[in-house]
């Protein structure tokens, strides 16, 4: 009996350090959230939004084919979306860059309020104006987001952002309208900038969404532009 219950015990650790091996993690981003929706924000931010905005734990692979935990910011009534879509990016090992918040340390080195284009950084919430106008964008709110921006540009006439990226369908990382993400995100209620082409432009990136019961809120706060210099701002 003794000698069971020995093999038993074994038997546990050995699947315990098997589960810890398979699940070995390279954790990119672990800021609380005080840290991510309060540090490093612009003058003019609105405490309100601020309120309203949830930091989400994610996992995804990256280009490397290892498995990272980054972070999300984005609105509290899109919480349980961004966790249903990141179990599709997983599971489909749909490769992501990167997923850090704005206010992260190696986001702020590039560009003061994380408004740099020159990042292939996947987030959420962002304290800026669209992309050319005064209007708040719904970054502001945390109700969009950008996913992979090199792979999946913001594309208006001979504008191109980030500056350099190229749209190919075929390249890994890359969002299609038969992507399992833009099918997920889409299920869920959300607007593809990728299907922006009446509108003039493309913006591969983006994902959108106003929870119906946020609706009057986000009209009142589109009211109004934002201080932030809109030279420094990327895209809607
Ligand atoms: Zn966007």
């Amino acid at each position: 009996m003794r000698r069971l219950m020995c093999a038993m015990v074994w038997a546990a650790a050995i699947g315990v350090a098997l589960l810890a091996g398979c699940s070995s993690v390279i954790v990119d981003s672990n800021l609380t959230r005080r840290q991510a929706v309060c540090e490093n924000q612009p003058p003019d931010v609105s405490p309100d939004a601020q309120e309203r905005l949830e930091l989400v734990d994610v996992r995804y692979y990256g280009f490397d084919g290892k498995e990272h935990q980054g972070q999300v910011v984005i609105n509290k009534g899109l919480a349980g979306d961004i966790r249903k879509v990141f179990a599709v990016i997983l599971e489909s090992r749909f490769p992501v860059a990167s997923v850090l918040p704005v206010a992260h340390p190696e986001i702020q080195k590039k560009g003061l309020y994380g408004l740099s284009p020159n990042t292939n950084n996947t987030s959420a919430y962002v304290w800026r104006p669209v992309t050319g106008g005064r209007k708040p964008s719904m970054h502001s709110f945390g109700l969009a987001i950008d996913i992979n921006p090199r792979q999946n540009p913001y594309i208006r006439g001979e504008r191109v952002l980030p500056p350099g990226s190229r749209y190919d369908p075929a390249a890994p990382g890359t969002l299609t309208p038969d992507s399992p993400v833009v099918r997920a995100f889409k299920a869920m209620g959300w607007t593809w900038g990728g299907d922006w082409a009446a509108l003039g432009l493309l913006d591969y990136m983006h994902f959108e969404k106003i929870p119906p019961d946020q609706e009057d809120w986000v009209r009142r706060r589109l009211v109004g532009g934002l201080k932030v210099d809109e030279s420094a701002a990327r895209r809607d």
